[in-house]
C-alpha cells in the first residue's frame, strides 16, 4: 500500500499505477473538492473556495474520466466539498463532458448532487434538474443558529429552510436532507421540534447521523482540550430512537441505520456501497473499488492537478484486503442495510471461495446475544442492535479482519 492520503508524496508523477477499467454501468462517484469554508466536525478532504481555479478543476477531472471513467453507469454522485457552489455554466461542462465520455444520461437509474443551503437557490435546483441531476441532498445539518455557528457553517436554518422550499419550487422532487445529532447541548425536545420542521417539508429522504469527532478536526480538538462535552449515551440513544419514531410516523422508512426514506426513494448509489459493490472515484480524495482492489486519489488539490496533467490519473495508493477482512466488512456494511445479508451473499461479496465459513460463529453469537435475527434466509440487525450497530460490526472485523479494514461509504458523516 502507498501513501494512504497522497499529501506527502509530491512528486511529479502518481507513484501507484491506476485500477483497470471498471465494467460497464459501474456506479461513478465524482468528488469536488470547494466548499464556502471548513465545517469544524469535517474530515472530508475540502477546502474553502476562494482563490481556487474551479474551472481548471472541472476540466481535470474529465481528463481522469477520459482514462478511468465507467461506460454507463448505472448511478452518477456528485459530492464533496460542495457541488452546488459551482456555478451553472461549470456544472454544464462537467456533466455535459461526463455524459460524452460515459453516456451516463442513458444510463443511470439515480443522479444525486449534494447541497448546501448557502448556493442552492431556485436556478441552481434548475439547472441540476436541466443537466439530468434530479436528486438533491441537502445539508442542513441543525435548524439552530448557535449549533450552526459552533459546526462553523455559513448557513442559517433560515436559509436552510429556504433552500429546501426553493428547490421543491424548482420542480425537485427527489429532495434528501442531512442532519446531524448529538452536538454539545442538543436537546430531545429541540431535536424532536427540528424533526417536525424537516418532515413537514414533504421531503422523501433523510439521512440522521449522530455526531462524531473525527481525528485532525477542530471539533475533536475542542473535544481533547475539554473545550466542548461530548453528548451522554443515554440521551444519544434517546436522540436516535426520536428520529426513528418520527421518520415512521412520517411514512419513511429506516432503510438503513442512518438513513430514512419513501418507498422507491433510498439512494441507489449509497445501496451499492452496503452492498460492497464496485466503484469509481474522480476528483482529489476520491477512493475506487474495482474487485478486491482499493484506490484513492490524494488529498491535495496540488498533487492533483499535478499528476493528471501528467499522467490523466492521480493513483496516490492502492489497497487489496486479505478475503477475511473482506468477509469481515461484507458483513459490516450489509447489516446497516434493514434487509440484511444472507450467509450466502456476504461470501459472493467477499469473493470467498473456501469451504469454511469463518464468519458463521459470530453470526451465530450475535444471534445468542440478541443483537441480530434471522428473518428466512437473511440475518439483520435486532431492535436492541441496532442502535449499537458499530460495535456489531466491530465484532465481525475483530474476529476476521487481518488487517485494517478501508472500506468507504456513507458510515457515519455528513456534508
Ligand atoms: S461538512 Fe460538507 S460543507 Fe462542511 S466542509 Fe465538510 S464537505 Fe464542506
Amino acid at each position: 500500500m502507498g501513501d494512504m492520503d497522497g499529501s506527502t508524496n509530491l512528486g511529479p508523477r502518481p507513484p501507484e499505477a491506476p485500477l483497470p477499467r471498471a465494467l460497464e454501468g459501474t456506479p461513478l462517484y465524482v468528488h469536488l473538492p470547494f466548499c464556502a469554508a471548513k465545517c469544524h466536525y469535517c474530515d472530508f478532504f475540502s477546502v474553502p473556495d476562494e482563490g481556487q481555479d474551479l474551472g481548471g478543476m472541472v476540466a481535470a477531472i474529465l481528463r481522469e474520466a477520459e482514462q478511468r471513467a465507467p461506460q454507463r453507469p448505472r448511478t452518477l454522485f456528485l459530492g464533496g466539498g460542495t457541488p452546488s457552489l459551482l456555478p451553472a455554466s461549470l456544472l454544464a461542462r462537467l456533466l455535459d463532458g461526463l455524459h460524452e465520455l460515459t453516456g451516463w444520461r442513458d444510463s443511470v437509474v439515480e443522479a444525486t448532487a449534494e447541497c448546501n443551503p448557502e448556493s442552492l437557490d431556485r436556478d441552481k435546483a434548475r439547472a441540476f434538474l436541466d443537466l439530468g441531476v434530479p436528486r438533491l441532498s441537502v445539508g442542513v445539518q441543525a435548524l439552530d443558529d448557535e449549533a450552526l455557528r459552533l459546526f462553523g457553517r455559513v448557513h442559517s436554518a433560515a436559509d436552510s429552510l429556504r433552500a429546501v422550499e426553493a428547490a421543491q419550487e424548482a420542480g425537485v422532487e427527489e429532495l434528501s436532507v442531512d442532519l446531524i445529532y448529538a452536538w454539545p447541548g442538543q436537546t430531545l425536545e429541540s431535536w424532536i421540534a427540528d424533526l417536525g420542521t424537516i418532515l413537514g417539508l414533504g421531503t422523501h429522504h433523510l439521512s440522521a447521523y449522530n455526531l462524531t469527532y473525527e481525528e485532525d478536526t477542530r471539533f475533536k480538538r475542542w473535544l481533547d482540550r475539554g473545550e466542548l462535552s461530548q453528548a451522554p449515551e443515554e440521551l444519544e440513544l434517546e436522540l436516535f430512537q426520536a428520529v426513528r419514531k418520527a421518520t415512521h410516523d412520517a411514512g419513511l422508512e429506516a432503510y438503513e441505520v442512518s438513513n430514512y426514506s419513501s418507498s422507491g426513494y433510498e439512494c441507489a448509489h449509497n445501496i451499492n456501497y452496503w452492498h460492497a459493490g464496485d466503484y469509481v472515484g474522480l476528483g482529489p480524495g476520491a477512493v475506487s473499488k474495482v474487485g478486491p482492489v482499493r484506490a484513492g486519489a490524494p488529498r491535495g488539490i496540488a498533487p492533483y492537478l499535478r499528476w493528471i496533467e501528467a499522467s490523466g490519473h492521480a493513483t496516490a495508493w492502492r489497497d487489496a484486503p486479505t478475503a477475511p477482512t473482506r468477509l469481515a466488512e461484507a458483513w459490516w456494511l450489509g447489516l446497516r442495510l434493514r434487509e440484511g445479508l444472507s450467509a450466502q451473499e456476504a461470501l459472493i461479496r467477499a469473493g470467498w471461495h473456501h469451504s469454511e465459513d469463518p464468519s458463521a460463529p459470530v453470526v451465530e453469537e450475535l444471534l445468542g446475544l440478541g443483537m441480530l435475527e434471522r428473518v428466512g434466509e437473511r440475518v439483520r440487525l435486532s431492535e436492541a442492535g441496532i442502535p449499537v450497530a458499530d460495535a456489531v460490526a466491530g465484532r465481525f472485523l475483530r474476529e476476521l479482519s487481518e488487517d485494517t479494514p478501508t472500506a468507504t461509504g456513507p458510515g457515519s458523516a455528513a456534508s
